[in-house]
């Protein structure tokens, strides 16, 4: 591990002025990716600023209805809230599809938003990556991409984003809150993250000297009735093949509305609009379904090592969409 300056932020303020004042700083919350990532020198920074003393560990109703979650709220906490379990069940669920017991009772709402792709050849120093060494190649556009994305790639770069609590709040239009030298700013979650173009090593529009201090879910009552399926090599302690987060608005077997989106495939959480206009006003049963999955999934651009992600997430999809029709 490269040597680094360590500190600790008691406030906001405190935590804003450091990362104005430190170039290649990093805050620290559970450290699940990041000191990871400092142990295998793929993050190197010189400063690390500690900022779990931070008042930012709380859950709370808002005036709107929606619900404020704080950026270091831990994933466990974030997933056993009961306005989270009530409000918006395919939050929890994927929340606690994450990881292993252990690694959410660390890992921290802002953290989850910001880990780092689980591209092999990322985490491997020896190997070109564009996302960690800009210019230098990808090596999996010619090596093994069995995990890789199919969604939103570019010649530059084909890694997945590994979040599952980030597929849900895509689907909820959350806005992610931010405080930096010159102000807050609240920025929607579709805004947040950046397709890997030309740039993959630019992978949000948060601006370095910005902390981000809590995530707001908007109020969406039919987020009542909604699922998330997550498909993984193994049962538990896995990122996804393939995901769906959805949420169905019926009057009685018509869909009135509906919000989707994708993880496993895409290069960021995956917002799937054309699928969702699929599905207004139609009647839920097995054709409509299918259309929109073949919506959700007809940009999808595969490779010779992950063909089968299109039909794993077209079949996800729809599962997802079957069991959430059929909630009470
Ligand atoms: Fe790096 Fe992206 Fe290529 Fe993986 S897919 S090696 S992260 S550039």
């Amino acid at each position: 591990m490269q040597p680094f300056e360590f500190h600790h932020a008691s406030t906001e303020d405190e935590a804003v002025a450091l990362l104005g004042r430190h170039d290649a700083a990093r805050c620290l919350a559970g450290g699940t990716t990041l000191v990871d990532l400092m142990k295998h020198h793929v993050e190197r920074p010189r400063h690390v600023i500690d900022i779990g003393a931070l008042a930012l560990d709380r859950i709370a109703e808002r005036d709107d209805g929606g619900v404020r979650v704080g950026a270091t709220v831990r994933n466990s906490d974030f997933a056993d809230h009961q306005l989270i379990r009530e409000r918006y069940p395919f939050v929890s669920q994927a929340l606690l599809a994450g990881a292993s017991a252990q690694l959410r009772n660390m890992a921290t709402t802002g953290g989850n938003l910001l880990q780092r792709t689980r591209c092999y050849y990322f985490r491997d120093t020896a190997s070109p990556c564009n996302k960690r060494e800009p210019g230098s190649g990808c090596a999996a556009l010619d090596g093994y991409h069995r995990i890789h994305a199919v969604l939103g790639t570019s010649d530059r770069c084909v890694a997945t984003h590994p979040s599952d609590m980030a597929v849900p709040l895509m689907a909820l239009d959350a806005i992610v809150l931010v405080r930096g030298p010159r102000g807050e700013r609240g920025i929607p979650l579709r805004d947040f993250y950046l397709l890997p173009g030309e740039h993959p090593e630019r992978e949000t529009t948060l601006a370095a000297d910005e902390l981000i201090t809590a995530v707001d879910l908007p109020k969406l009552p039919f987020a009542r009735r909604s699922v998330y399926v997550k498909v993984r090599d193994r049962a538990s302690y896995a990122f996804a093949l393939a995901s769906a987060a959805v949420a169905l608005d019926l009057d009685g077997k018509t869909i009135r509305d509906a919000r989707i989106a994708l993880g496993g495939v895409g290069t960021i959480p995956w917002r799937a609009p054309e699928a969702e206009a699929e599905l207004r006003g139609k009647a839920l049963d097995a054709d409509t379904l299918g259309r929109a999955a073949d919506a959700a999934l007809a940009g999808a651009v595969p490779r010779k090592d992950n063909h089968f992600k299109i039909e794993l997430a077209r079949r996800t999809l729809i599962r997802a969409l079957a069991r959430a029709g059929a909630l009470s």
